[in-house]
């Protein structure tokens, strides 16, 4: 299928595979700048939904709701990774789909994420490939304990994750694995003794052109973000050399939409890629209200063959998440009048479930 013939013209369908937070921040963006947004995913009253002009309703696996959707919309991206291939496949040939399903490949499986880094001279904590239970003995006897198994797909705010320490079972290490994703292959990562975790999110457009946010700190609890420290304090260099390594990955790739690049800062100013998402991530939502540009605008430019907008950050921030029941919160968070209160319209909360973040400006 050939790729959009120019700016999509206002009044375009923008479809976004995946309807739940991300994808409804991106759908308001997309609505500023006089597009219609169609998502597209199984559930029924999903965040995305709530503000698109239209939605599809369907399992990704649905060939006919699929080649239904292709046909209702101009261009076709996605708001997470755990999508089939074979379904952005099946859309590539109907319609334009940016970025391409090259690109979801690499980042849906930590594998080929970390292979894709090495092929490419970006450093990452040092891996082996675990097929089965004998490669994962051959695999820690050389990484060493302590070492993180990871499952290669499916993964993500820690889940499919078991570390694995010196007295540790291998066996009950594989099975833990599996229980959360019973196909998939395994990766053993070092452990990585890290000053910071930071991410830096770059743009790139259909002409190339690249512009990334400053790199920023994300401390988690539990595996999941919890707050974004915008910017990360770090010297120049070690910002600049994370900068570089995000548009060198995007470029690599070809990438033509948002790549997050999650990466380890070390105590000796190594900087290590963790984990790529490219759309939108957790960590830019600061950008909504601190910068020219944010994340989610940016990402529709992209993806609508628009010119990128300025990056530029017009203040300090710090994002907190709102996670679980922590969103019960909002009529204290809206009693300080500084507070950017957003919540995603999801109607239970679970522990740990994204609910919605607020974000404090910081003047400079
Ligand atoms: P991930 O799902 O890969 O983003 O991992 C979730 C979190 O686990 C990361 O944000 C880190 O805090 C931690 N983590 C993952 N991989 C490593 C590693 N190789 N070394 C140290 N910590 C890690």
């Amino acid at each position: 299928m050939a790729d959009l013939d120019g700016p999509l013209a206002p009044g375009g369908s923008v479809g976004i595979l995946g309807n739940g937070q991300l994808g409804r921040m991106a759908a308001l963006a997309a609505a500023r700048l006089g597009y219609r947004c169609h998502a597209y995913g199984p559930e029924e009253n999903a965040p995305a939904n709530q503000v698109s002009d239209a939605f599809t309703v369907a399992a990704y696996d649905d060939a006919e709701a699929l080649t239904r959707f292709a046909g209702a919309v101009d261009v076709v991206t996605f708001e997470f990774e755990n999508i089939p291939l074979a379904t952005v496949e099946l859309l590539e040939s109907l319609v334009p789909l940016r970025p391409g399903t090259n690109v979801l490949s690499i980042c849906q499986h930590r594998l080929r994420e970390k292979d894709f880094c090495r092929s490419v001279s970006v450093p990452t904590a040092d891996y082996r490939p675990a097929h089965d239970l004998a490669e994962l003995r051959q695999a820690v006897e050389e990484i060493g304990t302590p070492c993180i198994l990871k499952s290669a797909e499916l993964g993500y705010d820690g889940k499919g994750q078991v570390r694995i320490t010196a007295a540790g079972d291998l066996e009950a290490a594989w099975s833990a694995m599996r229980g959360h994703a019973a196909e998939a292959a395994g990766i053993v990562e070092a452990v990585v003794e890290f000053r910071m975790e930071i991410s830096v999110i770059v743009a790139r457009g259909s002409d190339g052109a690249m512009r990334t946010y400053v790199p920023v700190e994300n401390r988690h609890r539990n595996h999941i973000l919890d707050e974004t420290i915008v910017p990360a304090n770090l010297s120049q260099e070690v910002a600049d050399r994370a900068e570089a390594i995000a548009r060198h990955l995007a470029q690599e790739m070809n990438l033509v939409g948002l790549l997050a690049v999650e990466m380890f800062v070390t105590h000796d100013g190594k900087v290590l890629v963790n984990e790529m998402a490219p759309r939108p991530h957790n960590s830019g939502h600061w950008s909504i209200d601190a910068c020219i540009t944010s994340q989610f605008e940016q990402f529709i430019r992209a993806v609508a063959g628009l010119p990128l907008g300025s990056t530029e950050r017009l203040c300090d921030a710090v994002m907190k998440n709102l996670l679980g029941e922590e969103v019960e919160d909002w009529r204290k968070i809206l009693t300080d009048p500084g507070n950017k209160l957003h919540l995603y319209g999801k109607a239970a909360h679970r522990p740990g479930r994204k609910m919605g973040h607020v974000t404090r400006l910081i003047r400079r």
